[in-house]
């Protein structure tokens, strides 16, 4: 496979808890290329969670004022809270020559993908829809009631993956993130890309 220019924007999704995070740390680390593009949110910060590093935590009035002031790419509510990329995110990020990684939902992708059809969506899949609540139940981030809605939510997230341009398996870190690496290097991952049938039957799982 031909060696590729290095993407001008990187997206990343996934439902909660298909380890999404953890890959999106790793590129960072290996790669100093690629950096992330921090998001605003209304959600309050978890445990260990700070302003500036996952997120920039704003209240619904602050915003609310950035929708009016049309500073965001894009915004979406998911699992009840507001997050928007800002403009001055990425323009900070290009104003450094590096490439942006936005770890978003499908609605954020299909705006980003409209405003920069470049842009290189991936979307990560767990294994199982079993897989993914152990996962999510480990981490132990979230109240019962968000966990359900997380839970539900991964359904209809899952049922978008055909906004995104590449598919990868998070069975295990390491080949999900050698896919990954592939995916920007080469333009396909090391394994052969999820069939319609491993699809399904994920889907099939959610019922
Ligand atoms: P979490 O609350 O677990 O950090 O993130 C919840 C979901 O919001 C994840 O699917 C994440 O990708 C998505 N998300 C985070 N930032 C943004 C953003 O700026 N825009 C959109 N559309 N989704 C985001």
């Amino acid at each position: 496979m031909k060696p590729r220019t290095r993407p001008k924007l990187l997206i990343l999704s996934s439902p909660s808890g298909a380890g999404k995070t953890t890959l999106c740390r790793r590129l960072i680390k290996t790669r100093p290329e690629f950096e992330l593009s921090i998001s605003h949110t209304t959600r309050l910060p978890r445990a260990g969670e700070a302003h500036g590093r996952e997120y920039y935590f704003v209240d619904r009035n602050t915003f609310d004022g950035m929708l009016d002031a049309d500073q965001f790419i894009e915004s979406a509510e998911v699992h009840g809270n507001m997050y928007g990329t800002a403009k001055d995110e990425f323009t900070r990020i290009f104003s450094e020559a590096r490439t942006p990684v936005c770890d978003i939902d499908w609605q954020g992708t299909v705006s980003v993908q409209s405003a920069f059809p470049e842009a290189l969506s991936i979307f990560i899949l767990p294994p199982t829809m079993k897989a993914l609540s152990e996962r999510l139940k480990r981490r132990k981030t979230e109240s019962e009631a968000a966990l359900k809605l997380r839970l539900a939510n991964a359904a209809i997230e899952l049922e978008k993956f055909h906004f995104y341009r590449h598919m990868i398996i998070n069975d295990e870190v390491d080949t999900a993130f050698s896919d990954l690496l592939s995916i920007i290097d080469t333009g396909s991952p090391v394994r052969p890309a999820p069939t319609t049938r491993e699809i399904n039957a994920l889907l099939n799982e959610v019922g």
